[in-house]
């Protein structure tokens, strides 16, 4: 992208942009009060104008409750989704209401330390447009959930011709153009963390130590895990599908070498019944190469279908907050 190859502006003066943070909830009531009371403290010692959109992923748990009652007298505005539609479209709402110059995304839980937020802004000064952090540890995570996502990176970096960096989150600072750019992308299978690099832009990473939840557990189970990682996968590659025209290829080689095998030793010995066992095998073999096939060509052709269906990303059943004209 041609913005990203731009020198860096000289550093004049300190701008202090106003920001907007950017925060995606879902089952938090427990620690969302005491997490913005420090937020916006923290904030406050960075710009005079900030403000911070909850967006409440349909918590069953009277979260959008805890951000109303810990809102007064903090600039705090809830935006409620009428059911969980899941972090990236969570995320999609809090960016298409956000105002600030640049927005800065957190979760909700004080896994991603807030000074990290002054490094962030440091960098904007600098002339970057979008300033990411990059986990140093990952001994928060279960250990299966870490080789998984060792796993997924590693093909993704494989496959994606995007740049899609391992250990960098959702938690970063995003420029008001950047923001603009992903408003404006029109995808329903949205798997932020390769959009945000697919916009470009000049990007800087910045290291942080992932610190442990303080209230509640992760909403990440096995089942979130791997549907995301399909969405990212099929989002930004299309090698799943290119393997299987060479595997296929391959195989009808092979079958084609093997039959004139067969001709040329059935015209000089003449017919013999063994064989049934590899034949056996190869069937199987095939069907299951098949299925596998025609496994990963419908999770295409099922992204596909959610696209085309053209629904919103989320659905906004309230608003706390927000300038009347936008109630
Ligand atoms: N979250 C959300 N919708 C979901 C799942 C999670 O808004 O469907 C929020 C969650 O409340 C938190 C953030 O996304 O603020 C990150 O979630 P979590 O801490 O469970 O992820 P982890 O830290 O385990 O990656
Ligand atoms: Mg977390």
């Amino acid at each position: 992208m041609k913005p990203s190859l731009a020198p860096v502006p000289p550093l004049t003066v300190t701008v202090r942009p106003s920001i907007t943070c950017v925060v995606p909830a879902y089952n938090e009531a427990d620690g969302i009060a005491r997490f913005l009371g420090s937020l916006c403290s923290h904030l406050a010692t960075l710009s005079t104008h900030y403000d911070v959109i909850v967006v409440d992923d349909g918590s069953r748990d009277g979260t959008g409750l805890e951000v109303i009652a810990a809102s007064g007298g903090l600039p705090v505005r809830l935006l409620s989704l009428s059911r969980n539609f899941g972090k990236e479209a969570a995320i999609s709402a809090g960016l298409d209401e956000s105002a600030g110059e640049v927005v800065v995304i957190i979760d909700a839980d004080f896994q991603q330390p807030f000074h990290v937020i002054d490094e962030f802004i440091r960098q904007w000064q600098q002339g970057y447009d979008m300033v990411y952090g990059l986990r140093t540890n990952r001994d928060t995570d279960p250990p299966v959930r870490r080789m998984l996502s060792r796993i997924f990176y590693r093909m993704l970096s494989c496959w994606s011709s995007v740049e899609i960096p391992a250990d960098a989150g959702d938690f970063r600072l995003l420029d008001r153009r950047v923001v603009s750019a992903l408003k404006d992308l029109p995808e329903r299978s949205r798997f932020m963390k390769g959009l945000y690099n697919w916009v470009g832009f000049r990007s800087v990473a910045i290291p942080f130590v992932y610190g442990e939840r303080h209230a509640g557990r992760s909403k990440f189970n096995f089942a979130r895990l791997f549907d995301l990682a399909m969405t990212g996968l099929t989002s930004f590659s299309v090698f799943p599908l290119r393997l299987w025209v060479a595997a296929g290829a391959m195989i009808s080689g092979c079958s084609i070498v093997y039959a004139v095998f067969i001709i040329a030793r059935t015209l000089l010995r003449g017919t013999d019944v063994p064989g049934w066992a590899s034949l056996a095998v190869a069937v199987s073999f095939l069907g299951g190469v098949q299925l596998l096939s025609i496994g990963i060509l419908g999770e295409y052709v099922a992204r596909i279908f959610t696209e085309v269906k053209g629904r919103p990303n989320y659905v906004v059943a309230e608003r706390h907050g927000f300038p009347a004209d936008r109630s």
